[in-house]
């Protein structure tokens, strides 16, 4: 008698199922802790890169005069004012510093211009 030749797929036995399933999801949940890790490190990235500019921005910027830009409503805000020497409408009758916000001079000049009417002290030289 011959022996028999096989033919059609291997059968599958109910214990060789349950491990090729077992397999098949530890390969999905290594796949998406893949997935996941290069999502993490894309956000990384752009934050390091965002907080890069910033810090180069910053850089520029540190012997910047501190100034005040009003903060409530009212007309359009178009002039910054010296926070060393604020004029009257800062520091006037009825007038609160509550109402202008700190910044860096570097961080409104390109937008806004500065107030005439304040002091505005000499720059501060340079030690080379
Ligand atoms: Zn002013």
């Amino acid at each position: 008698m011959p022996d028999e030749v096989p033919t059609g797929a291997i059968e599958l036995g109910l214990w060789d199922e349950r491990m090729f399933d077992v397999v098949r999801q530890r390969d999905a949940a290594y796949q998406s802790y893949l997935f996941m890790v290069d999502m993490a490190r894309e956000s990384l990235n752009g934050a390091l890169a965002k907080l890069g500019e910033q810090r180069e921005s910053l850089a520029s910027m540190r012997d910047d005069r501190v100034v005040l830009v009003r903060n409530t409503q009212g007309p359009e805000v178009t002039t910054y004012h010296s926070a060393d020497g604020p004029c009257g409408r800062v520091i006037g009758k009825s007038r609160r510093l509550s109402s202008f916000d700190r910044k860096l001079e570097g961080e409104v000049r390109s937008r806004l211009s500065r107030c005439g009417a304040c002091h505005w002290p000499p720059p501060v030289p340079v030690l080379g």
